[in-house]
């Protein structure tokens, strides 16, 4: 939902320049919020900036403008194109979840042969050989 701001609001200009998308202005009486422009925040911020401030808490949720934090998101990149939203948001977060982890398939060993003798070449840990005899002087 976008956010209103209602008549008890005292005109006292802390929220307009708090806000990262432009969406409060001095009406004719006080201050309001263009819903086209509110997205609560999100893609900004994790709180909406505007009830942070407000000293008379004059700003609920407007009933009128119904919004799912994805249709939030998707405001916000209408309003943004050339920016990502802020992962710490709720809704960017879940919006880009990482897929689920796959386990790993098929390991490389051949049947039948110990494991220890597989990948010996080249190791270096070469041992001397069995046929090695004693040189008498
Ligand atoms: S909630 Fe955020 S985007 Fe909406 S009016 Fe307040 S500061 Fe602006
Ligand atoms: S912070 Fe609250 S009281 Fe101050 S102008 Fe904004 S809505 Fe009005």
């Amino acid at each position: 939902m976008a956010l209103w701001i209602t008549d008890e609001c005292i005109n006292c200009d802390v929220c307009e320049p708090e806000c990262p998308n432009d969406a409060i202005s001095l009406g004719e009486l006080i201050y309001e919020i263009d819903p086209g422009r509110c997205t609560e925040c999100v893609g900004h911020f994790d709180a909406p900036q505007c009830v942070q401030v407000c000293p008379v808490s004059c700003i609920p949720v407007n009933p009128a403008h119904v919004e799912t934090p994805a249709q939030l998101l998707a405001k916000f990149g209408r309003l943004h194109p050339d920016r990502a939203p802020h992962p710490a948001t709720p809704a960017a977060a879940s919006a880009s979840a990482p897929p689920p982890v796959v386990p790993p398939v098929a390991t490389d060993q051949r049947p039948g042969v110990p494991s220890d003798r597989l990948g010996s070449h080249g190791s270096g840990a070469s041992s001397p050989p069995s046929d090695v005899s004693t040189v008498r002087g």
